[in-house]
């Protein structure tokens, strides 16, 4: 099989340039070319920016080099399948979001396809509509996947499995403990209130004090910055609390 070269590649993508395009980028992976022709229109008349390829083979490398919001995948391509392409792609930690689009609808065949490791599944024939909503839901997924650890000075939060560790130890923390760190983190540098603390971490109902935050930052503290340097959770007086490793005791 032919492999398209970049330079074909970026002809079709300069040549299809949009007004609005949204910054997100679709690929499609499909040899059925009248059904790839309507998909590409439709997308990109929402403003995504499209590749398309016939071939597993393409398909692979370019999803795999390039980086893509989401890939639209058909299951029986001329030089192979889908859902090999699909396993191989997952076998690499690639966390691209795959939408299925096949004319196979039975049970066994939407199961294997689903441990293999696709996000969302269609069946063919499908309303234009129904694919856009979807297209959308895992666009809206996508990104949050992308950092999953947090990492400030030699602390590592894993948002995933929800692991803490410091100079490579684990650190035990309770789940408000947890969210409390995360927040900091996640907005590192920033000195943010008690009662944005209590907002974010606590739900909205929270009637309790907001010394109920120095409590946890105490609690925090002792977990993640007692014998460990530099000292990361910074007090700033009449104003809350910070972390950045940047500040002096
Ligand atoms: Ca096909």
């Amino acid at each position: 099989m032919q492999h398209d070269s970049r330079e074909t590649r970026s002809l079709r993508r300069t040549v299809s340039g949009l007004p609005k395009d949204s910054g997100m980028r679709i690929l499609i992976i499909e040899d059925e070319q009248k059904l790839a022709e309507i998909l590409l229109r439709s997308l990109r008349g929402e403003g995504f920016t499209v590749d398309v390829t016939a071939t597993a083979e393409d398909g692979f490398h370019w999803a795999v080099e390039d980086h893509y919001d989401l890939v639209i995948l058909d299951l029986l391509l001329p030089d192979g399948s889908g859902t090999d392409l699909l396993r191989r792609l997952r076998q690499r930690q690639h966390k691209v979001p795959v939408l299925v689009l096949t004319a196979r609808g039975d049970l066994e065949t939407k199961v294997e396809n689903f441990e293999a490791g696709a996000d969302d599944y269609l069946t063919k024939p499908f309303a234009l509509p129904e694919l856009m909503v979807r297209v959308r839901a895992l666009m809206r997924r996508g990104p949050a996947i992308k950092d999953t650890v947090l990492r400030l000075a030699d602390l590592e939060v894993d948002r995933l499995s929800r692991q803490v560790r410091r100079a490579g130890k684990r650190v035990e923390l309770s789940p408000k403990e947890y969210s409390l760190l995360e927040y900091l983190l996640l907005n590192a540098g920033r000195v943010l209130s008690r009662s944005m603390i209590i907002d974010r971490v606590w739900d909205q109902s929270f009637e309790g004090f907001t010394n109920i935050v120095d409590v946890y930052v105490r609690q925090l503290r002792r977990k993640i910055d007692e014998g460990f340097d530099p000292k990361l959770i910074r007090t700033v007086r009449g104003l809350g609390y910070s972390i950045d490793p940047e500040h002096t005791g």
